[in-house]
């Protein structure tokens, strides 16, 4: 399995203290979306997301935890879930710890976990259902947050409309914060996503600089709802924005052209779900 001398067993642990070491190289290959693809994996750091993303039913095919974390009961706990799935566990030297994240003070475990995708035709939005269409985003931290927003309002997923940066990239998952782990990814191209949203029961509210009524006035409960939001640089396409029932736009006041992608997001989903979500103190 290893290959290397570099690697010892303890129990059903393995250490490994060598950047050489061939299973080392193949996680920190996974910074780059042709090896995340050709292992169809992803990485993601910290304690606390590996155990969220176990609970949630996500594979576990790697977990890698730092020397000092040995005899730690929760880490051991985790390992011992991760070996009964079938998946590997590497207590790893520091140093390698940090080039796999390539961050100086590196967490002090992370998991390798095989990518999930959704599958657009199983997308059937029902009742007061939201999803969230992204048209070519290019921002890793843009779209790690509107993942990380999607989770927060309780909205039921997003869909990656064109070619659109990878919500299993290192910098995505960590602006995700976890919600990676909660939401549901789906991607199609413009022309299947128009043929989808012409089969599917729900009101697509296109988000444009240049839409006619105003996004507060809008009644979002009475069915599901798909938010279409467009391009950081470009905006929505004329044939995304043909496709839509309304074009809704947030008011602005000042200097700014526009608003960044992610805040237009949360902006139009806290509207979008205000009549779904609890009053804080009544929660
Ligand atoms: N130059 C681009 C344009 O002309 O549309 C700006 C795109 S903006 C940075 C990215 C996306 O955020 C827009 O396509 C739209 O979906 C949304 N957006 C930003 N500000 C908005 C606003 N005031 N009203 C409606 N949508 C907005």
């Amino acid at each position: 399995m290893s290959g290397g001398g570099e690697t010892r067993r303890v129990g059903q642990v393995k250490e490994v203290t060598s950047l050489s070491n061939p299973i080392v190289k193949d996680i920190r290959s996974l910074a780059m979306k042709k090896f995340r693809d050709q292992q169809n994996a992803f990485m993601a750091e910290g304690l606390k997301l590996v155990i969220d993303a176990i609970d949630l039913g996500w594979t576990i095919k790697t977990l890698v935890f730092a020397k000092a974390q040995r005899g730690n009961a929760t880490v051991e706990k985790i390992a011992a879930r991760t070996v009964a799935s079938g998946g590997l566990v590497l207590e790893a030297s520091e140093k390698v710890l940090g080039a796999i994240t390539r961050r100086d003070n590196p967490q002090m475990v992370l998991g390798v976990f095989e990518q999930r995708w959704t599958a657009l035709k199983d997308i059937r939005p029902t009742d007061s259902d939201v999803w969230v269409a992204l048209d070519r985003v290019r921002d890793p931290g843009n779209l790690g947050t509107v993942i990380r927003t999607v989770d927060a309002v309780g909205a039921n997923g997003l869909i990656l409309v064109g070619d659109t940066t990878d919500p299993f990239s290192v910098e995505t998952v960590r602006a995700t914060m976890g919600s990676v782990f909660a939401v549901p990814v789906a991607r199609a191209s413009a022309e299947a996503f128009i043929a989808w949203r012409a089969a599917a029961k729900a009101t697509v509210v296109g988000t444009h600089l240049k839409g006619s009524v105003d996004y507060r006035t809008v009644d979002y409960a009475r069915g599901p709802v798909v938010l279409l939001m467009g391009n950081e640089q470009q905006g929505l396409p004329d044939e995304l924005a043909h496709a839509c029932d309304q074009l809704i736009r947030i008011p602005q006041a000042g200097r700014a052209d526009s608003l960044n992608l992610a805040v237009a997001t949360g902006v139009a989903l806290y509207e979008i779900r205000r009549h779904a979500l609890p009053t804080v103190g009544k929660d």
